[in-house]
């Protein structure tokens, strides 16, 4: 109806088309819904989406009458009340049984071959680790949703799931061929994403109130608030995976059944395997077991279940449990063990760090006997003292960690722990600056240089190593990943990007390096493997080697292996190196530590020989057997000197620290000194800026007047 037609069309006309148009965008808002929820391929923005609501809301508060129970705005309703009504289930929903094992697990496949006389297909799933949910839809629209409670009885949550935005209000039209009955009641699991459930602890925290000891509780609770607008905010999820009755639908198994729910709109676990022999279910298990700690959300096993409907119907089930299914359950992330005591880690940066000294267990498949304890701070609020029976938790690959102390089980006399006064590892005062978290000892003689070395290699004038700075060095040196500076071309961006940087998030959790700056750091270092000689001569950090003496040693000696093969005299003979300079150089390249740093630098492939002149560059080599000295600041093109010295080298020239006969040419920008007075004294040629800027555009060498 256009405009014009609306203006001569009756109230009931209008009325009808607004009831058309109000269908329509229920249903583009449900078809983008299920592309969001169900698929994960949302097709229009957040923003499109938002506007599709908005009209829908506004034509619903115009004509009231249009408003339906499922209509997509209406999820978050009234006050539930002082208690949940009790639902009876129309079929009783069972628990699992559990195999604790894989050995567990094989019998009990074994069993169900001895039943029928063959092993059939099984059906795999992850164990989502919430709370089990019932949704009934009559005629395809959600009536109810109900806990499990005792299995026979639930309590009615309905007005709180309506606000699970997965949760379809009515099923797609697609998938209502299926249904055999007019009710079905669908089963599944409502639970809290990890990063929602770290979010909403994060808020209890600054509040002040307890938080929840684990995404399930979180997710038991949120669903049985009295106020379904508390529900709506905690962004509570669901994974479907089951139906009461079977007879209700015509599908064949289980697999089926996950597909069926999937093209009826619901949210359905991607990771399901229909498995042909025991084999493979053992397999997934143990795939899912290892990719657990990366999912964003809690599981605590796998569940099994034999996929024909009619052959579980044959297996049926004991009091408890269905036969036709088993739950594998992994082995327990946390145990208890004794504090046996608490020790300092002095880091190369002189940080002190306690380290918690653990009588050994197994944890989650691995022997744990040590874990960090951050620092001071943590160590008080954890209330972990020595003696004490300790919670230790270890989840998938994760470093383990010591949850806290049981203490009901905490000896007489433990006391609070404190930091030594003296360093453990020099013996010297240990200093601890207000505002600090860290205690640090500060003594020279504390092997603190390490990462003063390493500081030095990636620094701007040296290999520059863009965005490796102190505190990554720092942990990097004190997790003993890198010790010289060859161990740092060992570092891949996935090692990286896992980096425990020895801080800790309000919620207690390590904080990590993360992959953009890990990809970064990375690149950066692949980057410096190509820098000049000279760079990586100055990086190495030889007494007396500055900057410019590298220059003017690497001009003589391009590359490493004629450096190590010069004697001391050949050395000093270099312009700007006397014997001091040539002994320290030589000295240190004889080595034998260091020499070996050098080698693995160069089976890394950092490049330790100059490309002769010309030689690769792509540059006319204009100045070659020229040498230039720079001074002054370089204000019209903004460049340092040191860039204006790579552009000059690159064409061929040599670039020297200090003024001589030999020099052929002094760059004297704003504010030059005294090597520009040199200059004048030894009648050598002065260019300003703007002949230097010349030559990098011409590729010409300079013509003096
Ligand atoms: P339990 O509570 O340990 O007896 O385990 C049974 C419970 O596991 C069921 O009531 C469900 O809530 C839950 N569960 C989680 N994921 C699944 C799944 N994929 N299939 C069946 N049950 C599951």
């Amino acid at each position: 109806m256009t405009n014009q037609d609306k203006l001569f069309a009756t109230d009931e006309e209008l009325l009808e088309e607004a009831g058309r148009r109000a269908e329509a965008l229920r249903r583009e808002i449900e078809h983008h819904t299920y592309l969001y929820y169900a698929l994960d391929k949302p097709e229009i923005s957040d923003a499109a989406f938002d506007s599709l609501m908005r009209e829908l809301r506004q034509l619903e508060a115009q004509y009231p009458q249009l408003v339906t129970a499922s209509s997509p705005t209406q999820r978050v309703g009234g006050y539930v009340g002082e208690q949940f009504a009790p639902v009876a289930h129309a079929q009783r929903m069972y628990s699992l049984d559990n195999a604790m094992d894989l050995e567990e697990l094989a019998a009990w496949m074994g069993r169900i071959r001895e039943d029928l006389g063959y092993l059939p297909e099984l059906d795999c799933e992850l164990k989502i680790d919430g709370s089990s949910i019932a949704l009934t839809y009559d005629d395809g629209v959600l009536v109810r949703a109900a806990t499990r409670g005792d299995g026979v009885t639930g309590e009615d949550v309905t007005a709180n799931m309506r606000t699970v935005r997965d949760v379809p209000l009515r099923l797609r039209q697609e998938a209502l061929g299926a249904i055999a009955a007019p009710s079905l009641e669908l089963r599944g699991e409502v639970y809290m994403p990890k990063a929602s459930f770290e979010r909403l602890n994060a808020i209890a925290e600054a509040n002040g109130k307890a938080p929840f000891a684990n995404p399930r509780n979180a997710a038991a609770g949120s669903l049985r608030q009295k106020d379904p607008k508390v529900t709506e905010k905690r962004d509570l999820a669901t994974f479907l995976y089951a139906i009461g009755d079977d007879g209700a639908l015509n599908v064949e198994g289980q697999f089926q059944l996950l597909e069926w729910l999937r093209e009826a709109g619901f949210h359905v676990n991607p990771d399901v395997m229909l498995a042909k022999s025991a084999n493979e279910v053992l397999e997934f298990c143990q795939k899912v077991q290892e990719k657990r700690g990366s999912l964003p959300y809690d599981i605590d096993g796998v569940v099994v279940k034999v996929n024909s409907f009619a052959l579980q119907r044959q297996l049926g089930f004991t009091a408890r449990a269905p036969r036709w299914a088993i739950a594998f359950k992994f082995p327990p992330e946390e145990k208890t063990t004794l504090l046996s005591d608490i020790t300092v880690q002095v880091g190369r940066t002189g940080v002190l760090t306690p380290v918690a000294e653990l009588e050994p267990v197994a944890v989650a498949g691995s022997t744990v006997a040590r874990a960090t304890l951050h620092n001071l701070d943590e160590v008080h609020r954890k209330d972990v003292r020595v003696g004490d029976t300790v919670i230790v938790r270890k989840a998938g690959d994760v470093i383990p960690e010591v949850l806290g102390p049981v203490l009901s089980l905490r000896p007489e006399g433990a006391e609070p722990w404190q930091m030594p006064a003296t360093c453990p590892s020099c013996g010297s005062p240990v200093i601890h600056e207000e505002g600090e978290v860290a205690y640090r000892c500060i003594s020279l003689e504390c092997p603190a240089q390490q990462q003063e070395r390493l500081a030095h290699w990636v620094s701007r004038g040296a290999m520059d190593v863009d965005g490796m700075g102190d505190e990554i060095i720092g942990r990097l040196v004190e997790t003993g990943r890198v010790s010289d500076v060859a161990d740092f071309y060992t570092l891949s961006a996935d090692e990286l990007e896992l980096l425990d940087m020895g801080r800790v998030s309000k919620d207690g959790k390590p904080i990590r390096l993360g992959r953009k700056m890990a990809e970064k750091l990375a690149l950066a270092l692949e980057a410096s493997k190509g820098r000049p000689l000279a760079r990586v001569l100055f990086g190495l950090g030889i007494r007396h080697v500055g900057k410019t003496t590298a220059e003017q040693i690497t001009a003589t000696f391009p590359s490493m292996e004629a450096l190590q093969a010069a004697s001391e005299e050949e050395l000093a003979q270099v312009e700007g190196v006397g014997p001091i300079v040539a002994h320290s150089i030589y000295l240190f390249l004889r080595t034998p530590a260091n020499g070996e740093v050098i080698e693995r630098l160069g089976r890394a492939g950092v490049s330790l020989a100059d490309a002769a002149p010309g030689e690769g560059e792509g540059l006319p080599q204009c100045l070659a057997g020229m040498t230039f000295v720079l001074t002054g600041s370089l204000v019209q093109s903004g460049m340092t000197r040191d860039e204006a010295g790579e552009a000059l080298k690159a064409r061929g020239a040599k670039v020297s620290g200090s003024v001589s006969k030999k020099t052929s040419f002094v760059v004297a920008g704003e504010a030059a000194g005294s090597k520009y007075d040199k200059a004048v004294a030894l009648g050598v040629p002065v260019l300003d800026e703007a002949a230097l800027l010349r030559i990098l555009e011409t590729n010409e060498p300079p013509v003096v007047a």
